[in-house]
């Protein structure tokens, strides 16, 4: 029984991260079944020299189950499962310790299985405190993040909104690495609202925001600046990758069935402020406009 109680471990270990929920919760009452045969043997069917073995090497056991039993369930379950198991095994002692082959022995002592039970719920209730200190731990932290990205993203298309860009604009001008400073706006937008509606218009917006994040590297930043302008900055380029850039920019917005106009500049932040390189990018941007719409203009 060990030996196949073990074999389930390594297997367990193995494929533990492959696993659902349901294929994990079943194991561990597999767990716990097989434990309770393996308790049950050793009261009634173990030679008697066997019997302290088969009796300490579960009650080993029993400690790491009621914590993998909490782990996988809210508290409320996680405590009707573990006691269950555990005053059945209580049981099983209590009526194995009756028996006529241990007359002669100290296990004929009807207090073992109550004792064992006693002192296994007070690690219960340790563990189970424990675990609802870590659920509420849990909650406040996503509590936490949700308020973090409430302050931070933009709440239609899921992209940094202005205070993160400007955040972000902040930090590369304390480590003074010249990036792009890119501007888009959609063309003609109006009247995609106009022909499918404002929610029409929504969902145009958000597959923009998808082709746009999915068009740069992760240390770079694409940001929805307002209405349906967007914002991308881009570290560490020279002016051909820059183009290369802004083009494939532009070409991916086409995915969503739009157009947009760009107005891009390099900014150096050794030698002018973001906003001085915003300035620039939203005149360019204009000039695109101006001239036409669906093309980039850098300044
Ligand atoms: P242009 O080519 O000159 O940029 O024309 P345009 O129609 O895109 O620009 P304009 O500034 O005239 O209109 C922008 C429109 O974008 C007007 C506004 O109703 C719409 N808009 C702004 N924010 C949102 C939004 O969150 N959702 C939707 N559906 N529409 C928005
Ligand atoms: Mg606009
Ligand atoms: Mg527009």
């Amino acid at each position: 029984v060990l030996i196949i109680y073990n074999a389930l471990l390594l297997i367990a270990l193995a494929a533990w991260r492959h696993t659902s929920d349901w294929v994990r919760r079943s194991f561990l009452y597999a767990l716990l079944t097989v434990v309770l045969f393996r308790w049950s043997f050793a009261w009634y069917g173990a030679d008697l020299t066997d019997t302290y073995i088969a009796v300490v090497a579960t009650l080993i056991q029993i400690p790491t189950l009621l914590i993998a039993v909490f782990l996988m369930h809210q508290k409320r379950v996680g405590l009707g499962i573990g006691t269950s198991w555990l005053v059945t095994l209580g049981l099983v002692a209590l009526a194995g310790s009756r028996r006529t082959v241990f007359i002669d022995d100290p296990l004929n002592d009807w207090r073992l299985g109550p004792f064992m039970v006693a002192m296994n719920l007070g690690l219960l209730i340790i563990v189970g405190w424990w675990v609802r200190e870590r659920e509420d731990f849990l909650a406040a932290s996503r509590e936490q993040i949700e308020l973090i990205d409430a302050a931070n993203l933009d709440p239609l298309t899921g992209l940094a909104n202005r205070r993160s860009i400007h955040q972000h604009l902040d930090s590369l001008t304390r480590i003074r690495h010249v990036s792009v400073v890119a501007l888009l706006d959609i063309d003609h937008f109006k009247a995609i609202n106009d022909s499918f509606g404002h929610e029409g218009g929504d969902a145009v917006l958000c597959r923009v925001a998808e082709a746009l994040a999915g068009a740069i590297r992760p240390s770079d930043m694409v940001g929805r600046w307002g209405g349906e302008e967007f914002v991308v900055v881009a570290r560490g380029l020279n002016s051909s990758m820059a183009d290369d850039l802004i083009q494939r920019l532009r070409s991916v917005v086409t995915t969503a069935d739009v157009t947009a106009s760009v107005g891009w500049t390099l900014w150096d932040p050794a030698e002018e402020s973001w906003s001085e390189a915003m300035n620039r990018a939203d005149i360019s941007l204009y000039k695109a406009k101006e001239s036409g719409r669906d093309r980039a203009i850098s300044g």
